[in-house]
């Protein structure tokens, strides 16, 4: 029986409170929400933290409260965001990692965000991904561009990540690829042996990424750093109402969502 991770991205860096009104900020919001998540169906949550003001930032304490409160409340697979906020550093973005959360995202290549950048040189994936070996926390290699995938071959022959790899395509970011099943093929085509793909599709590319993933034998993401609308026009009220979605269709095709217990076995989770 083939497994389905769903992965549960609740708050992000740029979803704001005004565009969605339950959008989960503080840690105690975001501990909630990813307990939501889990009883609806979330192996994973991908985490960012925010400021009092709402503002994005990698500030260590923030998310070491936030990782606490979930670890106390459900046993979901923590993976924090290293791609941060346009802007920080990779010294900033990557400090997390030193709280040893589960998994934590590394993104393999720069891509434009909009109107903005994130950098990812091969030496700020070397070191990322060094520093993710040391507190052995299993990279998501995220990917903006099929040269992306290419990317992470070196860091594989390097020998700075190792099987099973798990990748996660981000399609449909303004400036980066669009979401389409040509697309995807072409990403599936560079992907190395022994790895497993998370598609992951932003705004109105989100509910087709889910089919696209249980099409392709991939994983699902959702949360409201993805997208915010459940329907038309229609602002989901939590998290929880995707994943319950998501675990719907995964049923519906005849598989299994995955618990975090799979995912830990799954990806060798070091906790
Ligand atoms: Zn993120």
């Amino acid at each position: 029986m083939n497994k389905v991770i769903i992965t549960c991205a609740v708050t992000g860096a740029e979803t704001t409170k005004k565009q969605c009104p339950n959008l989960p900020v503080t840690p105690e919001e975001l501990a909630d929400a990813a307990y939501g998540a889990w009883q609806a169906g979330a192996a994973i949550v991908h985490l960012h933290v925010r400021k009092e003001d709402g503002g994005p930032t990698q500030d260590l304490k923030i998310f070491k409260k936030a990782i606490d409160l979930i670890r106390k409340k459900c046993d979901i697979v923590v993976e924090i965001t290293t791609g941060g906020a346009v802007g920080m550093t990779p010294e900033e973005r990557v400090a997390p990692v030193s709280l040893e959360p589960d998994m934590a995202s590394l993104d393999c290549g720069t891509v434009n965000f909009g109107n903005d950048y994130i950098v990812n040189t091969l030496p700020i994936m070397r070191q990322f991904a060094s520093e993710m070996n040391k507190y052995k926390v299993k990279p998501t290699l995220e990917c903006f561009d099929v040269s992306h995938v290419v990317s992470s071959h070196t860091l594989i022959k390097e020998g700075l990540i190792q099987p099973p790899y798990h990748y996660g395509f981000v399609m449909n970011v303004p400036g980066a690829l669009p979401y389409n099943h040509k697309l995807i093929s072409d990403m599936l085509s560079q992907l190395p042996a022994q790895s497993e793909f998370t598609i992951m599709g932003i705004g109105r590319a989100h509910l087709p990424a889910i089919f696209g993933a249980l099409s392709f034998g991939g994983h699902i993401r959702v949360g409201y750093e993805d997208n915010i609308y459940f329907s038309r026009g229609v602002v989901a009220e939590s998290n929880a109402l995707f994943v319950e979605r998501a675990a719907r269709l995964v049923k519906e095709a005849q598989l299994e969502v995955a618990k975090p217990s799979d995912v830990r076995a799954m990806f060798k989770l070091a906790r």
